[in-house]
Parts: structure tokens; sequence; C-alpha cells
């Protein structure tokens, strides 16, 4: 027989907003609703995309900035305006006028969702990978691109958008490329296209990079090795939204991402997705952006449900 697990246990409290995901989105949304006084939860599982970030450049008032010090100050900052921060991995939402957030051993229940729970990189059997993860080996243009300046580089993916991000990284960042299509069939059309580039293309398998704290190369299927000091790969990402499963949100045309209102509202009244989960970029500013721009329409729908129940006189606001 197997055994028989306790069920979760409720929470009485009704928070105003249950944010799931600490990354840049969950965090500004939160700091938002913290600082309008909402009754706020966030739930993060730890780990995630903003995590494995160690060079971040491109965020406005940061020469450099890595994602674990980006995170562990947002969760300062919040947790100062009185948000209640619960590590745990969330499993279900659902809703019956309230929304019910569960994890594995406790429910919650919330007028409003906030979900930023990002994607994750798909990762291809190269041995010592995570070695190199965010500082040689790179998944994304606009995060990392500028840190391949110069440098003998190595792009590879197992569908054609890597051919296009191997002709991108020529123009922006380096002469010196080798392509490798990983267990792809490249159409000789492509293989001109980068050949006319001056990218060099090699059909074999890489199995394992090469290097203890600094790249050197990359080793393929039959031992022969490339020299490289970084790779930028594209293998495709994976949404974070297995506890969304239930809810039959409408996605984008692709059926990929989620659909959301110009202020990130899902096709579900209340549930609101920032960040990669939409069609939006994977970007700290961006995820944030959304995140605060949600939070704030979250806020107004507050003051309007408190204005409809008589709770409240109606104010006069800008138009
Ligand atoms: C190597 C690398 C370098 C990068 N460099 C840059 C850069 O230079 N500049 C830049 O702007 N961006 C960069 N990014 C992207 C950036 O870090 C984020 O991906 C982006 O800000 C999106 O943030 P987010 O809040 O949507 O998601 P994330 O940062 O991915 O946060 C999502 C959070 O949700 C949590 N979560 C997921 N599922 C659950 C669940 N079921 N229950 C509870 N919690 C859950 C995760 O653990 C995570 O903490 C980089 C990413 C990587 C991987």
């Amino acid at each position: 027989m197997g055994t028989v697990l306790p069920s979760p246990k409720p929470e009485d409290r009704i928070f105003d907003c249950i944010v799931i995901g600490a990354g840049p989105g969950g965090l500004q949304a939160a700091i938002y609703l913290g600082r309008y006084n909402r009754d706020v939860l966030l739930i993060d599982r730890g780990g995630g995309r903003t995590s494995h970030a160690h060079f971040i450049e491109n965020v406005l008032t940061h020469r450099l900035i890595s994602g674990t010090e980006i995170i562990r100050r947002g969760l300062e900052q919040a947790a100062n305006f009185n948000v209640r921060i619960s590590t745990d991995l969330v499993t279900r939402v659902e809703k019956d006028g309230l929304f019910t957030v569960s994890t594995k051993g406790m429910t919650y229940r919330s007028r409003f969702v906030l979900v930023s729970t990002g994607v994750s990189d798909i990762f291809p059997p190269i041995e010592h990978l995570r070695r190199f993860l965010g500082t040689s080996y790179f998944t994304c243009l606009d995060c990392d691109g500028y840190r391949t300046t110069n440098k003998k580089l190595v792009v590879t993916g197992n569908s054609l958008i890597a051919v296009n991000l191997a002709l991108a990284m020529k123009q922006m960042f380096t002469k010196d490329i080798t392509f490798i299509p990983y267990q792809l069939k490249l159409p000789s059309s492509s293989t001109e296209v980068l050949n006319d580039e001056g990218i060099r293309v090699i059909e074999a398998t890489p199995v394992r990079i090469i290097g203890d704290k600094i790249m050197e190369g990359l080793e393929l299927e039959d031992g022969a090795r490339i020299s490289c000091e970084a790779i930028m790969a594209s293998f495709g990402i994976k949404l974070n939204d297995d506890f969304l499963a239930g809810l039959s949100l409408k996605k984008n045309a692709a059926q990929f991402k989620y659909a959301v209102s110009s202020v990130y509202e899902s096709s579900l009244p209340g549930l609101y997705i920032v960040g990669p989960l939409n069609t939006g970029q994977d970007q700290v500013v961006i995820a944030a952006g959304e995140g605060a721009t949600a939070a704030i329409d979250i806020n107004k729908r507050l003051l309007e449900e408190r204005e409809k129940s008589g709770e409240v006189c109606s104010i006069a606001g800008p138009a």
C-alpha cells in the first residue's frame, strides 16, 4: 500500500496577492505591493535563471552585479516592506472566487496571484557544461554576447535558430567563430551562408568541455578537439509552469507562451504573468518593469474592489 500523504494545511489569512517566483519580476512586484501596505506572500523554491547570471552589466546604475546579489538585495528590500517570504515549491493554483495556491505542505488563499517563475534552459549532455555556465557557456545573446567580444567562439545548437545566432554573433562580437550543428543536418544553403561569412562549420557532436577554471576547448565525439574560449548555445527553453496546468490559460499564437494584456493579466481575471513566461524578453529590467506594471494594476483593482464593496469612498484620481 502506498504512503498516505497528509492533506495540505490551509491558512486562514487571505492575502491581497500571492507572488510566485522571486526573480527580478516577482521581487519588483512584491516591493511595489509591499510599499502599498498590501498583504503579500512571496513563494520561491530557490534557484532559477537569475542565479546562473554571474556578470550582469546591463542594469541601470550597476556597472556589474551578479544575479544572486540582485536576488539577495531584492529579498531584503521586499522583507523591509513586510512582504512575507516562504521558500517552497508551488504545485497548484486554482480559482473559485478567491485563488488557492498550494505547495506540498500548505494551501494559501488570495485575491490576486502574480506568476513570475521564469523559464529554464535546456542543456545538451555535454560533460562539464555546468562548470562554465554563466562564465563562458552562454545561452543568451542579449545577456552575454558582449562578453564574447574578440574571443575564440563556438556557436552550437540543435535547430536552425543557431545559424542566425552565429551570424548575429559574427556581426556584433567576434570574427573567430566555429559553428557546430548539434545532431542537426544542416541544409547546404545554411552551410554556404556561414562559409560566406567566414564562419567554419564542423559537423560532429561535442561531448566534453575542456578546461579547469578557464574554458580551453571542446572535445568532439570522435576525440578531435577544437580550441575555444567561449560557447554560445541554442537548445531552447522550458517554461516553469507545471502548477498552472489546471487553469486552461490562453496561450500566444505559437501556443507556447502565455497571452497577457498590456498590464500582464492572463486570460484568467486576477492572475498576472510577468517575465519570459509571457512573450517578453528574458531580461532583468524587462521582468522587473513588467512586475511593477502588474503590481500597480493589482493595487488599482484592490482599491476598486474596496470601493465597490462600500468599504471606502471613491477618490478622484488622475485620468
Ligand atoms: C547565464 C545567464 C546570464 C544572464 N545574464 C543576464 C544579463 O546580463 N542581463 C539580464 O538582464 N538578464 C540576464 N539573464 C536573464 C535573467 O537572469 C532572468 O532570466 C530574467 O531576469 C527573468 O527573471 P524572472 O523573474 O522572470 O525569472 P527568474 O529569474 O528565472 O526567477 C524565477 C524564480 O521562480 C522560481 N520558481 C520557478 N518555479 C517555481 C515554483 N513552482 N514554485 C516556486 N518558485 C518557483 C525559481 O526558482 C526562480 O527563483 C541571464 C540568465 C542566465 C541564465
